[in-house]
C-alpha cells in the first residue's frame, strides 16, 4: 500500500512474531500460532530461525516493516499488532437474541 512508509526490521523487536495469529502450519506448531503467543521459531535474541528458509509461513515474508506499524519502539509495535488483530478478527456468529423483534 504506497500509503505506508517503509523501514527496516529493528533488530531484537520480534513483535510481529508475537502479536498476530498465523494460521498456517509452522514446524513445531503445527496448527499456526494464535495471537499474542510468541512463535516457537523465534530465537532468544528475537530473530526468526527459518529465515530465508522455505518452511518460513508466507505470511511472514509478506510482512513488511512499516513506521505506521513498527513504530518508535517494540510496545508500539505489540500495541499496533494486537488492535490489528482485534480489528481483522471474524465477527462471531449472532447470537439467536439479535434476530428477535422487540415488544411493541
Ligand atoms: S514490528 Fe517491525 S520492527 Fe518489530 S519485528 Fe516486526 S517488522 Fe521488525
Ligand atoms: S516463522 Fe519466523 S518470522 Fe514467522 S512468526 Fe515465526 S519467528 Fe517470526
Amino acid at each position: 500500500m504506497s500509503s505506508l512508509s517503509s523501514v527496516t526490521c529493528r533488530t531484537g523487536c520480534g513483535a510481529c512474531c508475537i502479536a498476530p495469529s498465523i494460521t498456517s502450519p509452522i514446524p513445531g506448531m503445527p496448527e499456526g500460532k494464535p495471537a499474542g503467543v510468541p512463535c516457537v521459531q523465534l530465537l532468544e535474541d528475537r530473530r526468526c530461525a527459518l529465515f530465508g528458509k522455505p518452511e518460513r509461513p508466507a505470511f511472514c515474508g509478506g510482512l513488511q516493516a512499516s513506521t505506521e506499524m513498527c513504530g518508535p519502539d517494540r510496545q508500539h509495535a505489540l500495541h499496533w499488532l494486537g488492535r490489528l488483530e482485534a480489528l481483522t478478527r471474524p465477527e462471531p456468529p449472532l447470537s439467536p437474541a439479535w434476530h428477535t423483534q422487540p415488544d411493541h
